[in-house]
């Protein structure tokens, strides 16, 4: 049993606790069949029914319409800011646009230079960038963009579009790698979605790739096998040798996920991230944090203190304490509190008491 810890971490991160109740009971004998999950056969009867049934529950959770695929490709997020490219993007001559707001669509936007001509949606200023994000009305679209590129929410620096953009005619291609099944989503925005699991649905070693199949067919020549969208929905999804386990716990968590709704883990969302952003709000400037009020992610509250030395303190207290993982990107420091789906909302309240005291105490 040990003392209560709660995980805030980036991802991988907490799963809901029945959902691994259920791992550990089934984990030596899979549904009665005598072996453990880890076991199966990739191309077994066992392994076709159960991610027959782990699309069928996806499918209904986020009410998908029959003219997207819905597969899992091997790694993360990472190896799609090459796929999208290789199968979409055209040739080294095309062009593509990327909104770059933050850390990941960077990393995205850097990885498709290598394969296309990459046009900025619009030229951040030093004040506004990584705090805000721009309106869609303010993009500026490449006329022969092959599409458009954006993140959701950004991890990192806690932005969050809170309604999809809209553009006319070019197909939208989004990174939701950390807010993909915590709000509803309106497929006439989307054309493809882009989410590595290991946030808000289960372990890292698999992404979660929603295409629309009108996008199928256009893949560069040269495309790897193992970023090929087309070869993988061809094949019923898992070319290679698929993350049986991984699947399995996305499979678990989807039906739990299914129990209350998408509706559910958006308010729930909402109500831990106030939580916090009260907390910081409320300190006279002793946790800060810039973000526009209107882009503040729901899932990852990112807050400094002081100095980098009152962080450190504030990080190490906080882990002593038993909360987990408040550390910020390592690349850009300060703390950040990273709530995804299976955060219970005593989590968040735990850790505001826990911040209203540590202020207290410092003063
Ligand atoms: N995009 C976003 C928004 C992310 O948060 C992350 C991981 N934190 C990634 C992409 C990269 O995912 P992966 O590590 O699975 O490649």
């Amino acid at each position: 049993e040990g003392k209560e810890i709660f995980n805030f971490s980036p991802g991988p991160a907490c799963l809901p606790k029945e959902v691994l109740k259920q791992i550990q009971d089934e984990f030596l004998n899979y549904k009665g069949k005598g072996f453990s999950i880890i076991e199966m056969f990739n191309r077994s009867k066992e392994f076709l029914e159960l991610a027959a049934e782990v699309e069928k529950d996806l499918r209904s959770l986020i009410n998908l319409p029959d003219n997207y695929a819905a597969m899992w490709a091997s790694s993360g997020a990472y190896l799609q800011f090459s796929s999208v490219p290789l199968n979409i993007g055209g040739g080294p001559e095309s062009t593509a646009t990327y909104v770059e707001t933050g850390h990941w669509s960077m990393e995205a936007a850097k990885e498709a230079r290598k394969f296309l001509n990459v046009s900025p949606a619009w030229q951040p200023s030093e004040d506004r960038y990584l705090y805000t994000l721009p309106e869609p009305e303010e993009f500026n679209i490449h006329k022969d963009s092959k599409y458009v590129y954006y993140c959701d929410n950004e991890t990192v620096h806690g932005v969050e579009y809170h309604t999809p953009i809209v553009t006319e005619g070019v197909p939208v291609v989004c990174d939701m790698t950390s807010s993909f099944l915590t709000k509803p989503l309106n497929w006439d925005r989307f054309d493809v979605i882009v989410s590595a699991v290991q946030k808000n649905l289960g372990p890292a070693g698999i992404t979660s790739l929603i295409v629309n199949k009108k996008l199928l067919g256009n893949k560069r020549a040269d495309t790897p096998i193992m970023c090929d969208w087309e070869t993988q929905y061809n094949c019923g999804g898992f070319y290679n040798t698929a993350n049986v386990f991984a699947l399995y716990v996305c499979g678990l968590n989807l039906k739990y996920l299914k129990k209350f709704g998408l509706e559910y883990f958006d308010d729930l969302a909402k109500q831990r991230s106030t939580l916090i952003y009260d907390v910081i709000d409320s300190s006279n400037g002793f946790y800060r944090n810039q973000v526009d009020l209107k882009h503040r992610s729901r899932l990852n509250c990112q807050f400094r203190l002081k100095s980098k030395e009152e962080d450190d303190k504030f990080l190490k207290t906080a882990e002593e304490a038993g909360f987990l993982w408040l550390n910020g990107h390592i690349k850009y420091g300060g703390c950040r509190a990273n709530m995804y789906n299976a955060m219970p909302i005593e989590g968040a309240e735990k850790l505001r008491n826990f911040m209203k005291q540590y202020q207290d105490e410092q003063e």
